[in-house]
């Protein structure tokens, strides 16, 4: 199979890349390396199944530059990070927002199937224990700028799924919690990177709001495989699945095991919400998964814990 993926100098792009052309596919990763990096990639740079493409997919000519041949697409470019969402609001709307259009005009036209990388974020505040994918968002104001990423979003999963209804596109959408592993950078807000390049760096571990809300984190190792699984899976079409583990934690609690895995002398500093994001900033205290429906689909079950997931962040970083 010879894929697209946006995004593809990205996080999970990158390990998504390694995957498929371990497993004897070829790739065409398109990215713009707004928050991609090409270090993410030295490990496939040259090999002979692999092309990468600067581009955006805000730019049609471009996405159509790398469409010829392409049996399927991992959309996953996107404005991402709550720094980035709030520092470029407007941008990261309309990336959101206009790219994946293009990503499903462009999917359409060459008939193939297409994953949408959506994200947990969608739920808001809804804090049931163990969210499913047909539970209601709880969303803030549409003036506050952090609610703009899960607008554009929600916007995007509504796209892909009329064009699956009223073209009958083949589309998978996923709705991946807190995913985190290792070349995943702290720069632009993503808590467990953060608190490891603090705590080996020996400064203050910044713990926003009173340290109580909770997150699930997911080893991208885990996700990895489920994205390639689901997009592979024509049962899975026109459905969407969230991905990630069940192991809470505290923000708090979660500086603590940082400052244990890594030794650190490391203190712990709340900073108020304003403070880390500006005024009127709302978070969420609470986001569990409930992940039944990948399981069923694809036997999806995280297999690495989360103190498994802080030492490869660890290691990451120490090398
Ligand atoms: N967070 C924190 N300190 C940081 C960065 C983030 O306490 O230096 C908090 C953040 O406010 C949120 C949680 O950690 O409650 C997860 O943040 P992240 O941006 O990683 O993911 P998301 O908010 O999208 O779940």
């Amino acid at each position: 199979m010879r894929y697209l993926i946006t995004g593809g100098a990205g996080f999970i792009g990158s390990h998504l890349t390694e995957h498929l052309l371990a497993r004897g596919d070829e790739v065409v990763a398109l990215d713009n390396l707004s928050t991609g990096t090409l270090d993410n990639l030295t490990g496939v740079a040259g090999h002979p199944g692999f092309r990468f493409v600067r581009g955006s997919i805000t730019d049609p000519n471009a996405v159509e530059s790398c469409m010829a041949g392409i049996d399927a697409v991992f959309h996953l470019a996107a404005a991402v990070g709550v720094f980035t969402i709030l520092d470029k609001t407007m941008d990261s709307l309309r990336t959101n927002l206009h790219g994946t259009e293009n990503m499903l005009d462009a999917a359409l036209r060459h008939d193939v199937p297409i994953l949408v990388a959506s994200t947990s974020e969608i739920y808001g505040k809804n804090t049931a224990d163990g969210l499913r994918e047909d539970d209601d968002r709880i969303i803030g104001s549409p003036l506050k700028n952090r609610w703009s990423y899960a607008e554009a979003k929600a916007l995007d999963e509504t796209f892909a799924h009329l064009y699956a209804v009223e073209h009958g596109l083949r589309t998978v959408i996923v709705r991946p919690f807190n995913t985190v592993g290792p070349r995943q950078t702290g720069r632009y807000g993503m808590v467990i990177p953060r608190f490891v390049t603090q705590a080996l760096a020996g400064e203050p571990i910044t713990v926003f709001g009173d340290g109580q809300q909770t997150r699930c984190f997911c080893h991208v190792h885990d996700v990895v495989p489920a994205l390639a699984d689901l997009l592979a899976d024509e049962s899975a079409y026109g459905k969407v699945f969230n991905l990630g583990s069940n192991e809470q934690t505290t923000i708090s609690q979660l500086a603590e095991r940082v400052i244990g895995a890594t030794g650190s002398s490391s203190t712990i500093t709340k900073v108020p919400y304003e403070e880390a994001y500006g005024d009127g900033y709302e978070d969420m205290q609470r986001r569990i998964p409930d992940c039944t429906r990948a399981y069923n689909q694809i036997g999806f079950v995280p297999t690495r814990s989360l103190d498994d997931i802080i030492a490869a962040v660890v290691a990451d970083r120490r090398s």
